[in-house]
């Protein structure tokens, strides 16, 4: 059989826009890659599907070419082409080693129409509002516009007698659904390993109400991105090329299958072809490490050492890296200074507690002396403890963005809540994980029941509540807002809603001034973790899910403690969903196992971890597998058993997100006591 051919399709060439290098790694069945797709979950990460197959509605009449084989995707493509006018739905089009599938293509006489479907949100309504004020590309947009320069570039080949127009299709935050239960139309479903959304039969274009995706013109700035006016850097090793030169170089560089050796950066910190330890051991390659063995001449032994791109909230990695600085030991504070007053990118206020940029110089200092003990500023903890009212609550939430909204008067990618786990400690120190919720009712708007649910726990007593992070801080402020928009007669208990939310949370930029925050606004573990507290083993980051078993390591209390199995229904820490429960035990090294990889992952086709890349924003990567099961609850078709597997595993994992804020308060306390 001969070889498939190696085209540069749209999505390899978006991975180039990220790291050339990537093109060499991607595809490979002997490098570990944490972002081989299922299909089947991102078309429910982020609506995606849905939201193609809305588009498809609003271009009505067209073909699908549905065949995944090149060759004759290209066949039908060709034939369908031959009419005067048609509109296609995944065109494949090929000029010479460059491949694409266009989502929408539209054939008038002379003139082709490409239309790019995206389920992101534009809150606009012309692409000069993707521009940053110098007139460069905005960040988040690259990708997008990228993305259709690229397939109006293969176009144009294809078709150098056609007049091209190219549009981004996107989901509309200044409109709002003008009917009920639109979301609830498009059922995810796989066939032959495929996904396909299923509308809802009868669906006619009148149902669906005034459009909720607006089409948005990019020739400008696709022909700003030809005349590289955009701003992008493009990192490559020849130096800069036009971009057609660009896609030429990449296209013949993949098809002959050179590794195209870019510059180390903070690119690297999230690359998805670096191993695990498991993965190593079963004899999967690094694509991270070979890139850092061959551009930065590391050994196997450094890879145990702190990397640069670990330095902890910085925007020195790249200029470091530059300087052939590869090692955290071997930055020189110096070059930490502060650029302004505030620190650069470090904090501008007065509050206690380690300023980032002294922060990023103890994470130094740490990796320079080897030293793995942990850092307190115990005065600073004593004094922030010495507000706390018992009981402390702690609480956490899933929530998520539907691309297609719910009800009437909701906008796509409106944010909802739909769980929460609150574990709950007493002034004797007895803990219990008191209460949850879950909605999985399909077709529902759950954040008010939500809301309600979370106000009936905490309203009881005036013990001060942690969250970790902003995210449920947010989620009350973005609640607020939908309640206030919400009909007094649907919403009887409106204000009162609303005024509960503003006794817990201040208001966000966005409600900036909306109340004043009272004594039991929230108080943010994260932001206590940050200012007060450092521990070199979560290699600089202060996610939980680093934090905890940071912390488990290095606590023999914690460990004899939960080692013992005294967490369950009706034991010393009672349980809302585990009967009995150890959670620590140990691996081969007799290193406690990180208790969230102690519980079955939420979906057998995937580990947690590889579904934070399926979310787009990296501050809900966190909440990607909740995202998604909510998403599959919502919008597949599933049986009742797989229903309540899911259900348990969420509600498991909520749990321990609360637990994990309980244990690290547990071994402050302890530490505290100590010192
Ligand atoms: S390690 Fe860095 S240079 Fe190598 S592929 Fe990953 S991101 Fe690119």
């Amino acid at each position: 059989m001969a070889p498939a051919p190696r085209y540069l399709t749209k999505s390899r060439f978006i991975l180039a826009l990220e790291c050339a290098t990537k093109l060499f790694y991607t595809g490979k069945v002997e490098y570990a890659d944490h972002k081989k797709d299922d299909p089947f979950l991102s078309a429910l990460a982020e609506g995606g599907f849905q939201v193609g197959e809305l588009a498809k509605l609003y271009f009505p009449g067209g073909y699908e070419i549905e065949t995944l084989a090149h060759e004759q995707a290209l066949e039908q493509t060709r034939e369908l082409l031959q009419r005067e006018s048609v509109i296609l739905y995944e065109a494949a089009v090929r000029y010479r080693n460059l491949f694409l599938r266009a989502d929408i293509l539209i054939k008038d006489g002379a003139t082709l129409e490409l239309i790019e479907v995206k389920s992101k949100s534009f809150k606009g309504s012309s692409p000069e509002e993707m521009l940053n004020s110098n007139g460069t590309i905005l960040r988040d947009w690259v990708s997008y516009l990228y993305d259709v320069a690229f397939q109006k570039h293969v176009l144009t080949l294809a078709f150098p007698d056609k007049r091209i127009t190219s549009y981004l299709l996107l989901a509309d935050k200044n409109a709002r659904a003008t009917v009920d239960g639109l979301n609830q139309r498009f059922l995810i479903y796989k066939q032959n390993g495929r996904s396909r959304v299923r509308v809802r039969e009868g669906t006619t274009r009148e149902m669906l109400g005034e459009p909720i995706l607006i089409r948005i013109p990019v020739d400008r700035v696709v022909e700003m991105i030809y005349q590289d006016r955009d701003g992008t850097d493009r990192d490559l090793p020849v130096g800069d090329l036009p971009f057609a030169q660009w896609v030429d170089y990449l296209s013949e560089q993949y098809e002959q299958d050179r590794k195209i050796p870019t510059e180390l950066g903070s690119k690297c910190k999230k690359c998805e072809f670096r191993c695990t330890v498991e993965e190593e051991r079963n004899g999967l390659k690094s694509g991270f490490k070979e890139c850092w063995r061959e551009q930065a001449g590391l050994e196997d032994a450094d890879f145990a050492e702190p990397l640069v791109i670990d330095l902890w909230k910085s925007n020195s990695r790249d200029s470091l890296l530059k300087q052939g600085i590869y090692f955290l030991r071997d930055i020189d504070s110096e070059l930490l200074q502060p650029k302004s007053r505030n620190g650069g990118a470090g904090r501008a206020d007065e509050k206690p507690g380690l300023s980032r940029n002294q922060r990023r110089r103890l994470q130094v200092e740490k990796a320079r002396s080897g030293d793995p003990s942990p850092y307190f500023d115990t005065e600073g903890l004593k004094a922030e403890m010495s507000g706390w009212v018992y009981p402390l609550h702690f609480i956490d939430f899933e929530t998520t963005q539907v691309a297609i909204p719910f009800n009437r008067g909701m906008a796509p990618y409106e944010g909802i809540a739909f769980q929460f786990s609150h574990h709950r400690i007493e002034a004797d120190g007895r803990i219990a994980h008191v209460g949850q919720y879950l909605h999985a009712e399909r077709g529902k708007f759950p954040s008010f029941e939500f809301l309600r649910a979370l106000k009936k726990e905490l309203e009881a007593d005036q013990g001060t509540i942690f969250r970790y992070a902003a995210h449920e801080n947010t989620y009350l402020n973005i609640i607020y807002n939908q309640l206030q928009q919400a009909d007094a007669r649907e919403v009887p208990d409106r204000e009162e809603l609303c005024g509960w939310i503003t006794t817990v949370a201040h208001p966000t930029k966005r409600n900036s001034g909306a109340w004043v925050p009272g004594s039991r606004d929230m108080v943010d573990q994260l932001e206590l973790v940050e200012r007060y507290f450092y521990h070199p083993a979560t290699g600089g980051s202060n996610s939980l899910k680093k934090v905890l078993p940071a912390v488990l390591g290095s606590s023999s209390f914690l460990q004899e403690k939960y080692a013992r199995p005294i967490y369950g229904r009706s034991l010393e820490i009672p349980s809302l969903n585990f009967e009995s429960w150890s959670w620590i035990r140990y691996d081969e090294a007799g290193t406690p196992i990180d208790p969230y990889r102690l519980l079955p992952p939420i979906f057998e086709e995937a580990e947690d971890d590889d579904l934070e890349h399926l979310v787009s924003d990296p501050k809900l990567a966190d909440g990607a597998a909740a995202m998604i099961a909510y998403a599959r609850m919502q919008f597949s078709e599933m049986g009742e058993p797989e229903r309540q597997a899911i259900q348990q595993a969420l509600l498991k994992y909520c749990e321990l997100d609360t637990l994990a804020m309980v244990m690290l308060w547990e071994y402050w306390s302890r530490e505290l006591m100590r010192s």
